[in-house]
């Protein structure tokens, strides 16, 4: 199934769906997950010409507090100021991080990109799907695939299997295609965004750490 996955084009399954909502009198709603402020800002530019959204911030995996303090105050600062379609509004999931912990128990050595993602991005899709479920939303989905350290395909199998648990439509995506991840530097350059220089938990800032000081 994974391999299968993995031969799907996810921005051209997106284009579809987008093709099928221009012209509609009514703006479809997406809740949005976001890591960040960075990764956000490409997606927010694409999406809100065809969806209202409400961008949803539940990343309890985030260490240390500060930094969580700091993306978050970076994500309301760029919907703030941001030139889009529509105004966005934003939704604060808990900063559970006992969850993150609990989930991560295990799986403190993987390397980024293993096992300990995919169970991370469980957690925040899982918590997304729940959000659009109770604010009765049109879609849900996550800015997660801009990154090209993201798996995208894991990203979008788990989307679709919450989506059929809880019977609201996953966006699927690949928004690193069509050059989104650059676009996402420029914006971020734009509007002088704070862009971390690793992923997010504690265990991806100390192999961040090592790689700094190994030269890599
Ligand atoms: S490296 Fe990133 S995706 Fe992987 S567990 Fe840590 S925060 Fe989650």
């Amino acid at each position: 199934m994974a391999c299968q996955a993995s031969k799907r084009n996810y921005q051209r399954e997106l284009d579809k769906i987008l093709e099928g909502l221009e012209g509609k009198e009514k703006r479809p709603s997406l809740l949005l997950h976001s890591c960040c402020a960075p990764c956000s800002s490409y997606v927010l530019e694409y999406l809100s010409r065809y969806f209202d959204i409400t961008l949803f911030y539940y990343n309890p995996n985030i260490y240390p507090p500060s930094e969580y303090g700091e993306r978050v105050a970076e994500q309301k600062r760029l919907i703030a100021e941001m030139k889009l379609a529509r105004p966005v509004h934003f939704l604060e999931g808990s900063y559970d991080t006992e969850a993150f912990y609990r989930m991560a128990k295990g799986h403190e050595k993987d390397r980024e990109g293993g096992e300990r993602c995919f169970l991370c991005y469980e957690l925040r899709l899982r918590e997304a799907a729940k959000a659009a479920k109770e604010g009765g939303f049109d879609y849900f989905t996550t800015t997660l695939s801009i990154s090209p350290l993201k798996n995208a395909a894991k990203l979008n199998e788990i989307g679709l299997a919450l989506s059929e648990e809880t019977g609201i439509p996953y966006l699927v995506s690949d928004f690193k295609k069509k050059n989104g991840y650059k676009r996402s530097v420029e914006l971020s350059s734009e509007y002088g965004l704070y862009r971390q220089d690793y992923c997010g938990c504690v265990y991806s800032m100390e192999e961040a750490k090592a790689r700094k000081s190994s030269g890599h």
